[in-house]
């Protein structure tokens, strides 16, 4: 008998009958002889629309209000869910984050799990009770109420598992796995039975949303097993565990793409010492994450230099990017938001050359320009032109036999 943390996302929760439908598999991983630590997210769309009615008074938010926004949908579900266990006859006791104490640091909106209190849960636990815990948010040092990002309720649930030192972290959404790439994307996208954190880790940054970066993050420093399942669907899910001796090694695990991101350039910049971080050292001032950067050689003394932000970020980059071309004496400055970045990624690739360029011949067989391109010892990205990313994703999926189960 062991302890299993059980995460059911939006759409699992749902409706009332969602609910009930939640209730009764947790109840079965109880008959089945495990303690369970349910964590919920908020009904699916509800963060979005108590987003939407903060955005509707104000188009700047105060972040410590709209965390306190936020933060209402989960409550509303950890009570419901511990009605319907109640009503089945499973002792149940639901926590808002705070309530657990979920430490987190007082960045609102985005903050970080820094301690979790076990020993109330411990105790509920030994009661046989089955504890139900509000996902995505916590409490700072100073007890204001935090939110840990979207989709910050895989993290809530890889935490607590850690904290409590459970057997496994099982997370419950409308796919059955983690598979090769975006099954809304590519039909023929393929569930993966095994997956170690470091390839998963790539997949969620470079835009596989199905678990929350941060999440992977938590499960590779513990060390705890997770499984992503459907919570519609009966299956074996797929194990993101570490790296061990007998796991099949992919040449290629998955393609990832990623929507959010723009792109920025500024064009006719002196070539000397300094440039760079002259560019990019006011937009980290203003705390804008740069993913991508490329400069180009110099032509006649200048330079020209384009790297990505989130797309939330487009407009305060190009202003700030703006008033630097004026410092700099550059020529131009321009922004491009219909932009996809579309990432291979596979451990294998350690060991392997030309899959580089085999990706590059698929793309330029589909007449698909590239506009960037950044590559690290497991993966390689591009960015192109957004209207091509259905065509890329699913060219670049067949031509590495993504769609053919391993022999
Ligand atoms: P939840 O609300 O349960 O947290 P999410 O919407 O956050 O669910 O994550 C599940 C979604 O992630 C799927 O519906 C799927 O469209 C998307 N997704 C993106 N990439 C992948 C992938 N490689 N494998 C599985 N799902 C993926
Ligand atoms: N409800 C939050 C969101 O929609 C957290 C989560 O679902 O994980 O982002
Ligand atoms: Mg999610």
């Amino acid at each position: 008998m062991g302890l299993i943390v059980q995460k059911f996302g939006g759409t699992s929760v749902a409706s009332p009958k969602h609910i009930e439908n939640v209730a009764a598999k947790v109840a079965a991983t109880r008959a089945a002889g495990s303690d369970v630590v349910v964590v919920v997210s908020a009904m699916s769309g509800e963060t979005n629309r108590l987003l939407a009615l903060a955005h509707d008074i104000s188009r700047r938010p105060l972040p410590r209000e709209l965390d306190v926004l936020l933060a209402t949908g989960e409550q509303v579900t950890i009570a419901l869910l511990s009605i319907a266990l109640e009503k089945i006859g499973l002792e149940a006791r639901s926590y808002t984050g705070g309530q657990v104490r979920i430490l987190t640091d007082n960045s609102f909106n985005k903050a970080r799990i820094v301690d979790i209190d076990a020993n109330r849960i411990h105790k509920d636990l030994a009661e046989k009770r089955i504890v139900v815990v509000a996902g995505f948010q916590g409490i700072d040092e100073e007890g204001n109420i935090t939110t840990l990002g979207r989709g910050g309720s895989d993290t809530t649930a890889v935490a607590l598992a850690a904290a409590l030192k459970a057997d496994e972290c099982q997370i419950y959404t409308d796919v059955d796995g983690v598979y090769t790439t975006d099954p809304r994307v590519v039909p023929d996208a393929r569930r993966l039975d095994r997956l170690t954190y470091e390839e998963m880790l790539e997949m969620a940054s470079l835009g596989a949303k199905v678990l929350q970066i941060r999440s992977v993050e938590f499960a590779s420093k513990y060390n705890v097993p997770v499984r992503v399942l459907s919570s519609f669907a009966e299956g074996p899910g797929t194990l993101v565990t570490k790296e061990d001796e007998g796991m099949e090694q992919a040449l290629i695990s998955g393609i990832a793409f990623n929507r959010d991101e723009a792109k920025l350039t500024i064009r006719g910049v002196p070539d000397q010492p300094g440039v760079a971080f002259g560019i990019l050292g006011p937009i980290g001032q203003a705390n804008i994450e740069v993913d991508m950067i490329i400069q180009n050689v110099s032509k006649e003394g200048t330079t020209d230099f384009t790297f990505t932000v989130h797309r939330n970020d487009l407009d305060r980059g190009l202003e700030i990017l703006q008033r630097t071309a004026q410092q700099l004496g550059a020529r131009e400055v321009s922004g491009d938001e219909r932009i996809v970045k579309i990432s291979v990624v596979g451990v294998g690739m350690r060991s392997h050359a030309g899959i580089a360029s085999t990706m590059f011949e698929v793309l330029a067989k589909e007449r698909i320009n590239i506009q960037m391109i950044s590559t690290s010892e497991i993966k390689i990205s591009v960015v192109v032109d957004e209207k091509y990313l259905e065509l890329a994703v699913r060219a670049l999926h067949e031509a590495f036999g993504l769609d053919q189960t391993p022999a």
